[in-house]
């Protein structure tokens, strides 16, 4: 039945592989793989490269509970270890083993996405965060006594969010989060969803859809902060047979957890963004791709898609407009290097998440060759208000270099770990002090790794820097996803970066040798200062190793070590020599 389901769906092996692996108790058995490699007609060893590829498949039998504990950034600093250590009792199994009843099989997740909540584990689609040994005990009773958690009656992001930049008046991007039933499409209109939509098919043609957000200065918010309007001015001209529009939703750089808020409190706004888009380049097709462990948003998002057809707002004849357009969602299955857009296209064709060699870039030959524009969520959700209200209302937020408003996410030791939609141009000592509700338990501040896990690190000094994409750059930091990972001065440097960098190596997709090799040589380096094992010269080692990896690796994933080894070799690096000479962790932290 699943098998017949996806006939005809191209690239859907990932999909499909995901649905037969929960039909099948949330393993692959060898005698299925081989037979869907018959069904499909595809070689044995391509469906096994694919399943030892993405970290959520397994070729081993697991239980009927997956429990994967997070070790992110985040959830290491404030606690994995000790969540660790109570379900190995309470389950009285180590990572990789399931309980001898069958239930319970105990994992790590590189990242679950929920950074707000930290420390957090996942069971099946559920998380469960701000966990203390007494929470995990009562989870795992519940779960035994089959007192199962429905994800999709959960009440979704809509919790912690701050967008009290003018008290509400003018939220544009959680505008309606938390406060619409995000499963109701008559909920969204009431807020003037699919206005910006109508407004662009019946009274704007393409170009000046494209123009409008060019001149509102939008930038990628997925990271790498391009211009969006730029982007989708390279596909617009180009004559192909087809084009494509995908959403990036892998959100998965550590730290970051801001598109889970649009995607679970608000999906027919990114929807509105994605088909404006869509419009905007000439595209025929959208895809969401959703990171794998956001089963809340992908229920949302389906949802949303439906209501949509149903009302005219996708399909053909977009409206009664010669525009036709449709949209479908699909799921990562736990590979971190899916969020680098190539990779995240082989991904939909049915492939191997490995980077593509570029040039040339999607915008001209993307998805099966097709020119394709890839967008991040919060961008896309940027794109109807900026229709809307026109380009030089959204020029009025946000600073010269930077316009607009961003979604903030401040984590780690905070009171008030949350998301902040805010125009740009905070500075990091107020998302601390206003927004994150100062220091956790008055410890002051000692450094904060600023854009994600891929960036550099900031210390006392850069707490005024402005957070808009040139400010934070002149001072070695990025606004990246917008996330800030704020660490207290009993937090170890040397323990993070080491944590990091596990990251880093865990996740390199191993098609090229500088990022392969380079990233483990980084880590092993990491472990032996961590256990007073290290030399002066692995310092200036690790800089060089990882320029080198940065000059002649594929991809961004190893372009990313640079900047958090040097920011923190330059700027803590007495904690480094500490280690080195006093053979030992200054702060007790660092364990082998
Ligand atoms: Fe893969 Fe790393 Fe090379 Fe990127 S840089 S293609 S992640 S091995």
């Amino acid at each position: 039945e699943i098998i017949d389901r996806y006939r005809g769906t191209k690239g859907a092996l990932l999909p499909l592989l995901s649905e037969v692996q929960v039909a099948c108790g949330h393993w692959l058995p060898a005698n299925v793989l081989a037979w869907i490699a018959d069904e499909v007609d595809v070689h044995l060893s391509y469906l096994y490269g694919m399943a030892t590829f993405y970290t959520m498949f397994s070729l081993e039998p697991r239980g009927q509970f997956i429990v994967r504990v997070c070790e992110s950034p985040a959830c290491h600093i404030l606690g994995t270890q000790t969540v660790l250590e109570a379900l190995r009792e309470e389950l009285d199994i180590d990572v990789g083993q399931t309980t001898p009843d069958g239930l319970f099989t105990l994992e790590l997740s590189s990242c679950l996405g929920v950074c707000e909540v930290a420390p957090a584990m996942q069971i099946n689609e559920v998380v469960f965060g701000n966990l203390t040994r007494q929470k995990i005990h009562e989870v795992i009773e519940r779960y035994r006594r089959g007192d199962v958690v429905d994800y999709r009656k959960l009440p979704g992001s809509g919790g912690r969010v701050r967008t009290d930049w003018e008290i509400h008046r003018r939220a544009i991007l959680l505008h309606g989060v938390g406060d619409i039933d995000p499963e109701s499409l008559d909920d969204y209109l009431a807020i003037g969803g699919y206005e910006a939509l109508r407004k662009a098919v019946l009274g704007m043609s393409p170009e000046q859809v494209v123009e409008e957000v060019k001149q509102s200065g939008l930038r990628g918010r997925g990271g790498a902060g391009f211009p969006t309007g730029m982007k989708w001015s390279f596909t617009l001209p180009l004559k192909a047979p087809e084009k494509y529009v995908i959403c990036n939703a892998d959100e998965g750089e550590p730290g970051t957890f801001k598109d889970r808020y649009i995607m679970e409190g608000n999906p027919h706004r990114l929807l509105e963004g994605l088909i404006i888009a869509g419009y905007a380049i000439g595209a025929c097709k959208g895809f969401i791709y959703v990171r794998g462990e956001y089963a809340l948003s992908m229920h949302r998002l389906r949802r949303a898609v439906e209501q949509a057809r149903e009302r005219g707002f996708l399909g053909q004849r977009i409206l009664g407009s010669t525009f036709s357009f449709d949209v479908e969602i699909r799921s990562g299955a736990g590979a971190y290097v899916c969020g680098e857009e190539t990779a995240l296209i082989e991904s939909i064709e049915g492939l191997r998440g490995n980077p593509r060699v570029k040039p040339p870039f999607p915008g001209v030959r993307g998805l099966w060759a097709m020119p394709t524009v890839v967008n991040n969520v919060e961008t896309l959700a940027n794109v109807p208000a900026i229709i809307k209200n026109g380009a030089s209302w959204y020029r009025s937020f946000g600073t010269e270099d930077s316009p607009g408003v961003k979604l903030y996410q401040i984590c780690g030791h905070v009171n008030a770990p949350q998301i902040v939609e805010a125009p740009l141009g905070l500075t990091l000592r107020e998302l601390i002090e206003v927004y994150g509700g100062g220091m956790k338990d008055g410890i002051p501040f000692k450094m904060c790794q600023t854009g994600g896990a891929s960036f550099g690190f900031f210390t006392a000094e850069h707490l005024d820097t402005v957070m808009d994409y040139a400010s934070m750059q002149k001072k070695g930091g990025a606004l990246g996803s917008g996330t800030m990972l704020v660490m207290n001065e009993k937090t170890c440097v040397v323990d993070v970066v080491r944590n990091i960098m596990h990251f880093f190596q865990h996740e390199s997709c191993g098609f090229c040798t500088p990022c392969r090799r380079g990233t483990r040589v980084l880590y092993e380096t990491l472990c032996r200062i961590a256990q007073g094992e290290g030399r002066e010269s692995d310092l200036s080692l690790m800089v060089d190793l990882a320029q080198t990896m940065s000059a002649t690796a594929n991809c961004a994933l190893a372009m990313s070590p640079i900047f958090f080894v040097r920011t923190t070799i330059e700027r803590l690096k007495d904690e480094y020599l500490a280690h080195i000479v006093d053979k030992k962790c200054p702060l007790g932290v660092c364990s082998a």
